[in-house]
């Protein structure tokens, strides 16, 4: 049995990789592969059209978002975004709460300015600041949802009057927020929506058009979106496993069901990190992230040990990032419940052996 709790790529639901096996030979009985249809036929049309019908409908979108299935990853995002909405004599607000936080601020300065309104990088990014404003002028405003390598996450949506833009890599679909009052998402594919190799974009097309700089085709949104996220040849593979994870979504109810899951998962696991003296939790409790749960050992040298015992155990994943050390759980939403009770297992088994 193994237990997987990679940070991305990670776990899918079991069936979706059961589905996409199957596609890979014979595609909806066609004795044809996924893998080897015109990208313009009507059977991948179909599964777009699904996938892109599917985001609407689970994030309850209102007519003027826009769903993109674009190239790149999110990384694409943290200079395509600005590429489109800063003009270089104006100014973008960004919040700077991670290492995915801090990336795309250094990507907008090569398109105008940036003001960092805040940052925890003071405290190695283990609060989400709350004292900040941010300018009225400010072309957008910029966050993270919630930050997959130090294990922080935002449980409310910033008040601004600003177009509002965010990263949601890694809590995208887990739980369920306004998205309306987003101005534009984007998630890589990879934590929790489907494969490697595709970019999901929430775009309120009344936002884009306004940069004064020519943009090239394929970085412009307005082009995606007039092409109906096909103005080359997309993912198809990966889009295709978005649309089977998504469907498994909507099968579960939804995304609040899921949240519900989900926080259930992140409440275990939390309390037992807090109720055994071995294991030290790494961030300002307000601000725990339940998709990547985040902790260090109060003897380092114990480290090692548990490691050895997850892997013995079938736990996969588990490793802190290289830039924080100890350990890091994610808990995306194909997780079951039943992993995070046999990883609280080991951890009292371990703590009971070197109180
Ligand atoms: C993983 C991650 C990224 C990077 O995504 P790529 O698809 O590898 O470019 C960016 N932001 C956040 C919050 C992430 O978790």
């Amino acid at each position: 049995m193994i237990h997987n709790f990679n940070a991305g790529p990670s776990i899918l639901p079991r069936q979706v990789f059961e589905q996409a096996a199957k596609a890979v030979v014979d595609f909806n009985n066609t004795g044809l592969s996924i893998l080897e249809i015109g990208h313009r036929t009507p059977l991948f049309q179909s599964v777009l059209d699904e996938a892109i019908g599917l985001v609407k409908e689970l994030m309850q979108l209102d007519k003027d978002h826009e769903v993109l299935f674009l190239h790149g990853g999110a990384t694409t995002q943290f200079f395509q975004v600005p590429m489109n909405l800063l003009n270089d004599d104006a100014c973008a607000a960004y919040l700077d709460c991670g290492v995915w936080g801090s990336k795309p601020i250094k990507e907008a300065q090569l398109f105008g300015k940036v003001n960092v309104v805040a940052s925890s990088k003071d405290r190695g990014y283990t609060y989400i600041p709350t004292n900040y404003e941010i300018p009225a002028d400010s072309a957008y405003f910029h966050y993270t949802t919630n930050n997959t390598i130090e294990g922080t996450q935002m449980h409310t949506i910033p008040e601004t009057q600003v177009p509002l833009v965010a990263d949601m890599s890694s809590d995208i679909l887990s739980r369920v927020m306004d998205f309306n009052r987003f101005d534009l998402i984007y998630a890589g594919a990879q934590k929790n929506i489907g494969a490697a190799g595709v970019n999901m974009v929430v775009v309120n097309k009344n936002i884009l058009g306004k940069v004064k700089r020519p943009l090239p085709s394929m970085m412009d949104y307005r082009k995606h979106i007039e092409n109906g996220s096909m103005l080359n040849t997309p993912p198809v593979f990966a889009i295709y496993v978005c649309m089977l994870t998504l469907r498994w979504l909507k099968e579960q109810g939804g995304i609040a069901p899921v949240e519900k899951v989900n926080n259930e998962k992140a409440e275990l696991l939390y309390q037992t990190l807090d109720s055994i003296p071995v294991f030290k939790p790494t961030v300002n409790k307000a601000d725990r992230s339940r998709m990547n749960v985040v902790f260090v050992m109060e003897n380092p040298e114990l480290e090692k040990l548990f490691l050895d015992l997850c892997k013995q155990e079938g736990m996969v994943g588990v490793k802190g990032h290289r830039s924080v050390g100890g350990f890091r759980v994610s808990l995306y939403n194909a997780l079951p419940l039943s992993s995070v009770k046999a990883l609280a297992e080991l951890m009292q088994h371990f703590a009971l052996k070197h109180a």
